[in-house]
């Protein structure tokens, strides 16, 4: 007979996973990306395209935009 139910540890790890997925989106989304880059470095994505973060070559648009 094999047990299909989920232990709390399961649970628990489970969780803590989840938690993960949501730190390691939230750092992504702190990064720059060719999306607001000033300069178009050739990597800015098509719609539906992946975006490259971080991106070594972004720019500012303008300094003093910093909404
Ligand atoms: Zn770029």
């Amino acid at each position: 007979m094999t047990n299909t139910e989920a232990s709390a540890e399961d649970f628990a790890r489970m969780l803590i996973y989840a938690a993960d997925c949501i730190r390691y989106t939230q750092q992504v989304q702190s990064y720059n990306d060719c999306n607001n880059c000033a300069r178009g470095c050739g990597y800015e994505p098509k719609w539906g395209a992946m975006t490259r973060i971080n991106c070594p070559l972004w720019r500012a648009k303008d300094e003093t935009d910093r909404s």
